[in-house]
């Protein structure tokens, strides 16, 4: 049964990926992943290979195999057993920078300008390509190029950019109100092409396509389709809910109602700051239990949890249905996720690369290693192949060494009055020391602790607790999206699904890089799944998540895509076997800042300093950034803690 339903899913086809089984080579002549060059390699240099282009690798991605092992190692207390001693490799900088994510980059930016453009800044990161979540995959579908975004999407945020952000976006070039120039909004809507739901056999006893009539949970899709009586009643008429779900459904839209009449409007928030939606709209609502399954996931593409982890203040931020008969002040309430607080300026500033934010990553590449990234605009910037042999060249003044984990960062003496300190990274199974006058840590606040032990306990226990959201970006390469145009769909939500959101890749066309416009041309479909635990608290959701997503093969991600694009396209003629021209599973068990919630984190209800305050102090020479400093999972943060971090080892 197995066997024939993986025939039929073409599991055994010879795509580009799996011949990678989670990552590990297992065919002989199967190219090789930048891990194995450098363990095989006779050079330790394996990123000055003409072969090494890290974005058009497929398979696992993100946080791929080889990336993590010797921080899971010093996790683990192995690490130093097996290291051996460090090589002195006698390299001296101005600044040390752990992390080459966008506040990494950022970081190496200000502290250029802060210090008049001389400084010698060397910039480490685990993985094999530079830009942290901010990561680009490419693909070839015969002689066609396409673009996906591997994280990090596109330029938004629930606030407006601060002065120093915006700044840093300008300085790049990126005219970010030009978008509408390069995004054609029409081409789906034109084509017939709506938002849709797959309601699935296992969790709604069939499989059917339906026009969606509101549900979505904002990131990926731009579709902006809203509650319309007419789109709710052509739901409901085809929807496969329970009757009396779909009595409910409608009661929540048209019958608003104040549960809670007798409390003022501040005494409501409070309390809806500390029940889940789920909980609202099951105990306080009373609906059936088909709606809370049409919801559950809704958020994931938010927070990577469902709504029995979000409170029903931010579903009521979020204009989910059953909160707008409570009589609420329209102010946000204290607890608010800033997510889930509408603010008409920001929603403005959006602009999506076809690469997402690596383009942002790769133009700061471009400006502090000019050699590396060729071209002159901040459009061309998209089809521009990086040179990777350039990031590390021994005269340039910055440097960015990849496929190198920092694992211990120490001032040499103590820390009020070091003059240096020394960062240590392992690469290539050696572990090498450089030191410099000052470090930024730039990198997920979870490693801190086990790389810079020196800190106060206090602080290590604040940057232990920025759990980060488990998050899966999976691209998926077709030979045409013809079968999205017999179903109609160019974005389905699927709340039953191992991915709960699939998109159609935004048409955006730039910098010589262009959309496939006809439907049997070839494109890359997003889906997106947070690996989440249902019931438990955000923080224990987001551990096991972690955990899963370490452990599950690619093969079974794999199965898990095919069989749910070919029951989502099914009707349209769409064939797994013959359309999938390639996989790329962006892999973040590190994903998303863990943002505060009210349900969970009693200190954001009751205010005083919070973790991320407490984690981001500097210490002696060495300071703190990352968007976890900020607790927001948005590109401005991560470049707003980089210029407070800069500002701190700067300021004396
Ligand atoms: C899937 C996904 C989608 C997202 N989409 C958006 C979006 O659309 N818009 C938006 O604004 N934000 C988005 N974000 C949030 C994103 O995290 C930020 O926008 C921003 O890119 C974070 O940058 P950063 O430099 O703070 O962290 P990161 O990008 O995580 O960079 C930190 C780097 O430090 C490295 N590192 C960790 N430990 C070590 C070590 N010991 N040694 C060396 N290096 C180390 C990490 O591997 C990583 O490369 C998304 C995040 C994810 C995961």
């Amino acid at each position: 049964m197995h066997d024939s339903r993986d025939r039929e899913l073409g599991m055994h086809r010879n795509i580009t990926r799996r011949d990678f089984l989670n990552g590990v080579a297992m065919t002989a002549g199967a190219a090789m992943m930048p891990w194995d060059l450098l363990a095989a390699s006779k050079s330790a240099d394996p990123e000055t290979s003409s072969n090494y282009y890290p974005p058009a690798l497929t398979g696992m991605r993100g946080s791929h195999p080889g990336s993590f092992d010797a921080a899971h190692s010093l996790r683990d207390g192995t690490f130093w057993e097996s290291a051996g001693k460090p090589e002195d490799t006698g390299e001296v900088y101005d600044l040390i920078i752990v992390g080459g994510g966008i506040s990494g980059l950022s970081a190496a930016h200000f502290y250029r300008k802060a210090t008049g453009g001389k400084a010698r800044i060397l910039i480490l990161d685990n993985h094999d390509d530079f830009g942290g979540h901010a990561k680009r995959n490419e693909f070839r579908v015969n002689n066609a190029f396409r673009l996906g975004f591997g994280g990090t999407f596109s330029i938004e945020s629930p606030a407006p950019y601060s002065a120093v952000a915006k700044g840093v976006i300008e300085e790049l070039g990126i005219d970010v109100p030009s978008y509408s120039k390069y995004v054609n909004k029409h081409l789906y809507p034109s084509a017939g092409l709506r938002s849709k739901i797959l309601f699935d056999k296992e969790t709604f006893g069939v499989d059917k396509l339906v026009l969606n009539y509101h549900p979505r949970g904002g990131g990926e899709s731009e579709d902006s389709a809203s509650a319309s009586p007419e789109l709710l009643k052509q739901f409901l008429a085809d929807a496969p809910l329970a009757d009396q779900a779909k009595r409910d459904l409608l009661r929540l839209y048209q019958e608003p109602k104040d549960y809670y009449p007798a409390l003022t409007s501040d005494e409501k928030k409070a309390k809806l700051a500390r029940i889940s939606y789920a909980s609202f709209l099951k105990d306080v609502a009373g609906v059936h239990e088909d709606i809370v399954k049409l919801y559950q996931t809704l958020p994931h593409g938010l927070f990577g949890v469902g709504i029995d982890a979000v409170s029903a203040q931010d579903a009521w931020g979020l204009d989910l249905p059953g909160l707008n008969g409570m009589k609420l002040d329209p102010a946000p309430g204290k607890g608010m996720n800033r997510d889930c607080i509408p603010n008409e300026e920001a929603e403005k500033f959006f602009f999506h690369f076809p690469d997402g934010n690596a383009s942002i990553a790769r133009l700061l590449v471009r400006q502090l290693i000019p050699e590396a990234i060729p071209g002159k605009s901040w459009t061309d910037v998209v089809v521009a192949k990086a040179n990777y042999a350039k990031l590390d060249a021994s005269g340039s003044p910055v440097r960015i060494r990849l496929n190198s984990t920092a694992v211990r960062v120490k001032h040499l003496g103590d820390a009020a009055n070091a003059k240096e300190v020394e960062v240590a990274y392992a690469r290539g199974g050696k572990v090498y020391t450089v030191k410099a006058k000052n470090s930024i840590l730039a990198c997920w606040h979870v490693v801190i602790p086990y790389i810079c032990e020196e800190l106060p306990e206090k602080q290590k226990e604040a940057l232990a607790s920025a759990q980060k959201v488990p998050l899966l970006y999976t691209n998926v390469a077709l030979r045409n999206w013809t079968s999205f145009q017999k179903v109609g769909a160019s974005s389905v939500y699927a709340p039953g699904m191992y991915h709960s959101y699939v998109n159609l890749d935004l048409p955006v066309s730039m910098g010589g890089y262009e959309f496939p416009r006809k439907p049997e041309e070839p494109i890359v479909v997003h889906m997106m799944k947070a690996a989440c635990h249902p019931g438990r608290p955000a923080r224990e959701q987001h551990a096991m998540g972690r955990m899963e997503l370490y452990t599950t093969t690619f093969e079974t991600m794999e199965r898990n895509i095919r069989d749910q694009l070919a029951r989502t396209l099914g009707a349209g003629g769409f064939d797994p076997d013959r359309d999938i021209a390639a996989i790329t599973v962006n892999r973040w068990p590190h994903g998303y800042a863990y943002e505060y919630n009210s349900l969970f984190d009693s200190f954001w209800l009751e205010g005083g300093e919070t973790p991320c305050e407490v984690a981001r102090k500097p210490f002696g020479r060495i300071a703190i950034a990352n968007a976890d400093a900020g607790a927001y999972a948005y590109t401005d943060e991560a470049i707003n803690q980089a210029y407070r971090a800069v500002a701190e080892i700067t300021k004396s």
